[in-house]
């Protein structure tokens, strides 16, 4: 019941129908939330269902609310459908007031934790329903430390508390004007409606753009009556995982403090103890955990994140959740649970998300670097990365706009840091644990973190550091090994990871274990979809790593890339400036052995694969030079004077390239440059089938509007093959096709069909002329766009699927009724986006088509839409 509870609250449920030890309460539905954003007030339906579900939570506990001797208090917590974890509101120990706190110290036979309570009470409420600011409380904590001559807040006496419990009600009367309510009615209405208003915080806002949650969810309200973890030596808190988050190591993990309330652990005020002391210290319930995480793993077949409380040796579950982790650990964790049984192969391709492939490829540091860390912290979050130290995520979010590499340091981190994080390349803390705020964050982002790293001294004036003997400024630059927890100075050089290194043909397979889970979970994700994956490649090299990325052929290969490598750029400009064919075809004849030693590599690198070449495309000013030595050089080469140039290359300027001269347009003009591409690509496939390679050469016309161009263009091609056929003495198979990314085109895919034998779509540029909207210049506007939802998301991003999408449909329907099975691809940047790779699924076509390294992200995201 997620969507109706919030996950906290239907897992709270859950457990409780399980059997684990759960304190009693009961949740407020998150469509409740909504409406209360919506219309403001809450209706009487509500609160006398509250009240009743209340009196319900009385008799469950054996306490009543706001009762003088044995006061029932209770946590009232935010919980979304989709985990936001510390983003919103939360508020323990409610129901205290002047004369419960009395009860409740003596009903526990101890005042001074009944004062500690009253006083984290009275700053939680203040804070977040009152609006005072909590480093104010803060304040008057550390004072009353200093006053009595201690150092931690477990050495105050029940006095100490007291007194501070004064001056906190003082301190609230000073800012509102007006008592700290005393009535626990009000003080639940107040928190269950701060807890509603806190889904939108900017950080809650922040979060959920991020992380693709819709705002429209609402959280859901859990009122939870409290047990106390500050009880004593023989009682505590924690935070726990089933298994590793950072590797997805089958090992129980997690973090926990001894005489403390559960927010403590969260938000990384103190660095925890490691759980396997609490063996140690509480020996009992340490047994009782075990087993019910284990049970709890059992029960929701995933790695669990869970938070429990100890009261007086007594075990208490108050969360259990899907745990965050990296991708390493993830599919560390689904092969694990295969084996297991515990999981079908079906279910552990499921468990990847395409997107967090993008992980395994990043990059760490060196091993060649002689470098001594300066300090070492909790490996938090792979990923290596250098930046300049900054110690304010406003800084930090300015700098890097100003488009500088940051590292965000921090003594710990708070939701309130959130777009500090964003904007950073990593995260170092010098307290919190791996469950700490920095570090759920930063791995739910993919973003190299190292917290609780306890050699960090940040300096009273926050611009500076001190690390050891070293003292690190705003601006120094420092490099972090998330996956190790390393923290080193200077900018050190990164190298691949270990599945970049394999797939480089740097490192065997034999001794590269993620590689290993990686290819064995890939392989699972084949077997289920349906979709071909190819890629965008233009050189041999990119062809031979996409094929090691698992491409199944080459769906765009753009010949124009190859023009602008050492000299060859040379003979281009004189074919682009020469006064007549003569001078062209003089021009060409040098380009063509080129062209074809290209593609006879990439033929190798493909063998048995078929590679989709794209005859020239862009306007043909784009390889003039723009003025300057490089004009003179070239004026020289051709024998022409400097005005001479200049006055050919603006001739060749357009106001609007984009939709100029240039794709089928140029070899319509211009034949001779269709006829050497042609001849290029058939002599090349024929030299490699004589070497014993299985070629399968696919020619695309590019930008064509109507048939009559591409029945213009196929003619030369033909002419082409048969002549080097002909005169080569071989023939090899070959299709002549054409993109599709001109409304137009797909307009009329049925008279293109019939003379096509395959259909490209050029995503790019039919999102480009569908909506009307320059690539190049929408980084001015599209953001807002997106920001205000005009448009749901960058349709250069994501497939527009009711707009492009229609025109792709009815192409493709149409094209198919014309020529029935004709093959349909798609080769634009949308090819390795998840969405768009599942609206490809869902539309029937063949293969999609990206860039070497989207090719894991396009296959897994394929076989999810199979799935
Ligand atoms: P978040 O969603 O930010 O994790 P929670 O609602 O889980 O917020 O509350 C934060 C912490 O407060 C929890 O980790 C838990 O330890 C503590 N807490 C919440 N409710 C109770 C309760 N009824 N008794 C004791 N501790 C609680
Ligand atoms: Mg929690
Ligand atoms: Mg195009």
């Amino acid at each position: 019941m997620k969507a109706v509870l919030g996950g906290k609250g239907a897992n709270l449920a859950e457990m409780t129908n399980l059997g684990v030890p759960v304190p009693p309460g009961f949740t407020i539905a998150a469509d409740q939330c909504v409406s209360y954003l919506e219309h403001g007030g809450i209706t009487e339906a509500l609160r006398t269902e509250v009240q009743h579900a209340l009196v319900r939570l009385e008799s469950a506990s054996g306490k009543r609310f706001g009762d003088a001797g044995n006061p029932l208090l209770v946590s009232v917590r935010s919980g979304a459908a989709v985990s936001m974890p510390g983003m919103m509101e939360t508020i323990l120990n409610l129901g205290l007031n002047d004369v419960t706190v009395e009860g409740l110290a003596a009903a526990s036979g101890n005042p001074r934790f009944a004062y500690d309570s009253y006083r984290r009470f009275l700053q939680m409420y203040a804070d977040v329903v009152l609006g005072v600011s909590i480093h104010r409380f803060e304040q008057l904590l550390s004072t009353k430390r200093l006053t009595n001559g201690v150092s931690t807040d477990a050495e105050l006496s029940a006095d100490a508390l007291r007194s501070l419990v004064h001056e906190y009600q003082q301190l609230v009367r000073s800012v509102t004007g007006a008592d700290f309510p005393m009535d626990p009615q009000v003080q639940l209405w107040g928190a269950i409606e701060a807890v509603w208003k806190s889904w939108t915080l900017k950080k809650a806002i922040d979060y959920r753009k991020v992380n693709g949650i819709p705002h429209t969810l609402g959280t859901g309200v859990n009122i939870v009556s409290m047990v106390f973890g500050n009880m004593g030596d023989d009682s505590g808190t924690g935070v726990a995982f089933t298994r590793d988050p950072s590797t997805g190591e089958h090992r129980f993990y997690g973090e926990f403090l001894v005489n403390a309330q559960g927010e403590d652990v969260v938000a990384g005020i103190r660095t925890p103890l490691h759980i396997d002391e609490m063996a140690q210290r509480l020996p009992g319930a340490y047994e009782q955990l075990l087993d019910t995480q284990a049970r709890l793993e059992r029960h929701f077949r995933d790695m669990q994140d869970i938070e429990f409380t100890v009261e007086r040796g007594t075990l208490y579950l108050l969360q259990t959740r899907t745990g965050k982790r990296t991708t390493a650990a993830a599919l560390q964790i689904a092969l694990d649970m295969v084996t297991e049984g515990l999981i079908s192969q079906r279910e552990a391709v499921l468990r990847l998300q395409p997107n967090q492939l993008d992980q395994l490829l990043h990059r760490v540091i060196a091993t060649t670097s002689q470098s001594t860390p300066i300090a070492v912290g909790l490996p938090a979050s792979p990923g290596a990365a250098s930046g300049i130290v900054v110690f304010d995520p406003d800084v930090a979010e300015r700098r890097h706009q100003q488009g500088e590499q940051v590292i965000l340091v921090r003594e710990e981190t708070t939701p309130e840091d959130f777009h500090g994080i964003v904007a950073a390349r990593a995260v170092l803390t010098a307290r919190g644990g791996m469950t700490s705020h920095a570090a759920v964050v930063a791995r739910g982002m993919g973003k190299c973190a190292i917290v609780g790293c306890t050699a960090v001294e940040i300096l009273p004036d926050q611009r500076s550091m001190r690390i050891g003997d070293a003292v690190i400024a705003e601006g120094d630059w420092l490099t972090l090994d998330g996956g190790t927890g390393r923290v080193f100075a200077g900018d050190l050089p990164t190298q691949p990871s270990e599945v970049m290194r394999v797939i480089n043909g740097q490192q065997a397979e034999s001794d590269a274990p993620t590689y290993q889970g990686f290819a064995k979970l890939m392989g699972w994700a084949d077997s289920h979809r349906r979709l071909r994956v190819r890629a965008n490649a233009d050189t041999p090299r990119d062809a031979r790593m996409a094929r090691n990325f698992g491409a199944e052929g080459i769906g765009l290969c753009r010949t124009e890339h190859m023009f602008f490598e050492g000299d060859r750029i040379t003979a281009m400009r004189e074919m682009i400036v020469a006064r007549d064919e003569g001078g062209r075809r003089r021009a060409l004849e040098k380009l063509l052995p080129m062209q074809r030693a290209d593609f006879e590599g990439i033929f190798q690198a493909m063998d048995g694969y078929p590679v989709t070449i794209r005859l020239l495309d862009p306007p043909l000013h784009e390889f003039l030079p723009h003025g300057g030595e490089e004009s003179s050089l070239l004026a020289a080469s051709l024998h022409l004077s400097r005005q001479e140039l200049s006055r050919i290359v603006s001739s060749l300027r357009e106001t609007n390239p984009m939709l100029g001269h240039r794709g089928c347009r140029l070899g319509i003009v211009y034949p001779e440059i269709t006829e050497m591409q042609a001849r290029a690509i058939f002599e090349a496939a024929v030299r490699a089938y004589r070497r014993g390679i299985d070629v399968h050469p696919e020619i695309m016309v590019p930008l064509i509007s109507d048939v009559t161009e591409f029945r213009h263009q196929r003619a030369i091609i033909e002419r082409a093959a048969d002549q080097v056929m002909g005169v080569m003495g071989e023939r090899v198979p070959y299709l002549i096709g054409t993109m599709i990314e001109l409304p137009r085109a797909a307009l009329t895919a049925d008279e293109i069909a019939a003379e096509a034998d395959f259909f490209s779509f050029g995503t790019n540029d039919l999102t480009q002329t569908t909506f009307g909207l320059s690539r190049d210049d929408a980084g001015r506007f599209l953001p807002q766009y997106v920001e205000r939802g005009i448009y749901p998301d960058d349709p250069f991003q994501v497939l527009d699927t009711k707009g492009v999408g229609k025109l792709v449909r009815w192409a493709v329907r149409d094209g198919r009724e014309a020529k029935p099975g004709l093959k349909v691809g798609i080769c634009g940047e949308h090819g390795g986006e998840p969405r768009s790779v599942a609206f490809c699924h869902s539309v029937g076509l063949d293969y999609v088509s990206c860039s070497p390294y989207r090719v894991p992200v396009a296959r897994l995201a394929a076989a999810h839409a199979s799935l």
